[in-house]
């Protein structure tokens, strides 16, 4: 392999390109947008896209793209060669500055959620110069937001940088008040751990529900499943090690940084993990690894599966968002300090999350709900779809501490005041372990771990800045206004922690007790998409997105709508391609066998009359009950889909997939893996869960 440090970032138009290739004063206008995120002019564009331009060129780039984020949860990009006539037949290769800082795709088939529909039918492509254009397949990319015409975003990045601006405007304020003279700004920085499965390909092919939905829709449980856990932490097979290889060089050239691989508990499961990044650009990161999952995946003969679920018996996929804000000056604003200055300044911070976490446990449920993730939270495996926040035991400890009054450490009388004491010391090592809860403080940072695997970072991290931004403001504004900084401060972390510390928990988060404890101390606790989805556009969501100007109260509908249409119709095409498999596959397959087993017995006793065929005859009998069960099933789930009203309200049409599609297909699901274990294996028609899962070495 080359070397690492010469490979990295190699295919990245960076800081140093830049630097290098760009004339000085191209170069200061070029970082000064990129610091504060100021317009371009023209002059300067066409130099920075000249510049671009040639340097693809010369690492074998033909095309250039306007890469964005709709709101389908992945990426979009149209190709357009550097191609231009040039007199006699012949042709130069170009590329202007306009067309490096707005682009116009044909974008009507993205969903808008009605946006579009009301107010512009095309949208435009504008150049996010804070996230580095790279080189992937001959072509350049130009990481970019999406917009309409008339302002509305249509794709999940401008939020993103609208949230990371709202987060930046409040915590200066706090920060200017305890006396930061040097910061000028912050951000928030994200590192996702992403999990993902790996099976064979030609397996893969032959199963149409990974095809067409990424999932397994049946598949009886196979004789071995996690049981042993003998794959967590396990050596890595060699197949699955070039993939690995193969991947991280790739990551790496996008200047992506791939810093963590592992198997993780189900067989054939496994985890990256980047080190952190400005959540923007880990969000941008985050797409490019999924896709190169998946791409390079193909290439060993392997298929990658990103699905929640992809399997019923074994741990599904998440990923896991690690979050903090950390200051131009380098500060992280959630490491604890030593100063009593420090102290107060990290608890007034914690305080905002926690308070973030409580008033919006709707919203970060939301930002993770879909179809796949419903299968998975909740099921012994994830967090529940209760929302709750572990600080750990010694934190937890000062908290109370400080809101009653008492001594933390019983051999000093004196109780905590902030900005005059020092926190007991409480150490990164202990605050945790506990891999139960949804939101948990580790030590310096927060991990939320309710994310499904395939789900865009962008939407969990628009929930959390957002709210963040509001909770700080209203520390703010309280503080500006007070007379004794100290005694307000105080005060504030106080009643924060009373008013809230119902959604701090340090138990086990799977544990069934902890659903009902939850609902008594008033928590939510939304199992399903479609409930959840619902508080989307409630009064006080709406407000908060509109006072800092992340979403108009268009922009929150439209995203509600496309979020439950999907949903609808993600449990339509699995219940087609169930029904497609039964109908087509299953029971021709089973009816076969089972005229075989009557071939048997005919045979049999031909040769001896008294032959009792037992083993044919209960198979056949099992088999007819089955098939007959789930023939009628199919018959009655057609009848659904067929009945389906789509100009029905979206929730309700969503709550009707939950409520009348799902259970069905799960009870046509338990009559197909019945089938399977009593069906030879010669006849079924598909690799097993067995073979899938134990398919790489
Ligand atoms: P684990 O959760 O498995 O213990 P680590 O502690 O190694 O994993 O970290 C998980 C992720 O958290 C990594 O992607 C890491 O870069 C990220 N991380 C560490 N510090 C921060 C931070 N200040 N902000 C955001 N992410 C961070
Ligand atoms: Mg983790």
């Amino acid at each position: 392999m080359n070397n690492v440090p010469d490979i990295f970032g190699s295919m990245v138009f960076n800081e140093k390109v830049m630097q290098q290739r760009l004339p000085r004063d191209v170069y200061k206008a070029m970082k000064k947008t990129i610091l504060d995120g100021k317009r371009m002019d023209l002059s300067t564009a066409n130099v920075v896209a000249n510049t671009m331009k040639d340097w693809a060129i010369e690492n074998g780039a033909t095309h250039f793209t306007h890469w964005f984020q709709p709101m389908t949860g992945i990426t979009a990009e149209k190709h357009d060669s550097f191609i231009s006539p040039a007199g006699g037949g012949s042709a130069i290769m170009e590329f202007s500055g306009k067309e490096l800082v707005q682009g116009e795709p044909d974008a009507s088939s993205f969903p808008s959620g009605g946006l579009r529909a009301t107010f512009e039918a095309r949208g435009y492509t504008a150049w996010d110069p804070t996230s580095y254009a790279f080189i992937k397949d001959s072509t350049l990319y130009i990481p970019t937001a999406f917009c309409s015409y008339s302002g509305e975003v249509l794709d999940k990045k401008t939020p993103l940088l609208r949230s990371m601006e709202a987060i930046n405007t409040q915590a200066m304020r706090v920060l200017k008040l305890f006396g930061n003279s040097d910061v000028t700004s912050v951000k928030t920085t994200v590192g996702p751990e992403q999990e993902y499965f790996l099976i064979d390909r030609e397996l893969y092919n032959k199963r149409k529900d990974l095809l067409f939905t990424g999932r397994t829709l049946i598949g009886a449980k196979p004789p071995k499943g996690q049981e042993l856990e003998d794959h967590y932490f396990g050596s890595i097979k060699p197949r699955v090690t070039a993939f690995m290889k193969e991947l991280d060089e790739e990551l790496w050239k996008l200047g992506v940084y791939a810093k963590t691989k592992h198997n993780e508990v189900a067989p054939a499961q496994h985890e990256l993990a980047p080190i952190y990044t400005t959540t923007n650009i880990s969000s941008d990161h985050n797409q490019l690894t999924m896709e190169l999952m998946k791409k390079v995946a193909q290439k060993h003969g392997l298929a990658c599966l990103l699905h929640e679920k992809p399997f019923d018996c074994v741990n599904g996929s998440g990923k896991h968002n690690n979050w903090s804000i950390s200051t131009n000056t380098g500060v992280n604003l959630f490491e604890p300090g030593d100063t009593p200055h420090e102290n107060a300044q990290f608890l007034l911070f914690l305080c905002a999350v926690i308070a973030a976490v409580d008033d919006y446990q709707d919203l970060l449920r939301i930002s993770v709900a879909s179809a796949g993730n419903d299968r998975r939270l909740g099921a012994n495996e994830a967090p529940p779809a209760v929302v709750s926040m572990f600080l750990g035991e010694e934190l937890s400890g000062i908290l109370n501490a400080i809101e009653e009054g008492t001594a933390f450490d019983i051999r000093k009388k004196e109780h905590i005041k902030i900005g005059v004491h020092v926190l007991p010391r409480f150490f990164k090592d202990t605050t945790d372990r506990n891999r139960t809860s949804p939101f948990a403080f580790t030590g310096n940072k927060f991990e939320f771990r309710m994310l499904g695997s395939s789900d865009s970072i962008a939407c969990t991290n628009i929930m959390i800045n957002t709210a963040v931004a509001e909770e700080l403001r209203k520390f703010a504004d309280t503080l500006e206004k007070a007379d004794n900084f100290n005694e307000a401060c105080e005060q504030i972390i106080k009643d924060t922690i009373k008013s809230h510390k119902r959604i701090i928990f340090d138990g086990n988060g799977y544990d069934d007790e902890w659903v009902k404890e939850a609902e008594r101390r008033g928590l939510s606790n939304y199992r399903t998409t479609p409930e959840a989805l619902s508080h989307y556009i409630d009064k006080k969501n709406l407000e908060l997105f509109n006072r800092h100007k992340v979403y108009t109260d268009a922009e929150v509908h439209s995203r509600y709508e496309i979020l439950l249409e999907n949903y609808t119709k993600v449990i339509c095409i699995e219940a087609q391609t169930l029904l497609e498999m039964v109908k087509r596959d299953i029971l021709p397959a089973v009816s076969l066998y089972s005229r075989d087993l009557c071939d048997s017995i005919l045979q049999k006793r031909s040769l001896s009359k008294d032959a009792e065929c037992i083993f044919e005859k209960e198979t056949v009998k099992a088999i007819d009950m089955l098939s007959t069960t789930a023939y009628k099933d199919c018959a009655k789930l057609d009848e659904l889909l067929k009945n389906m009203n789509y100009n029905e309200n979206k929730l309700n049409l969503a709550m009707h997939c939950k409520d009348n599609l799902l259970p069905l297909m799960e009870k046509i699901r338990i009559s197909c893996d019945s089938l399977e274990e009593i069906t030879s294996s010669k006849c079924w028609p598909y690799p097993t869960y067995g073979d899938l899962l134990f398919s790489v070495n």
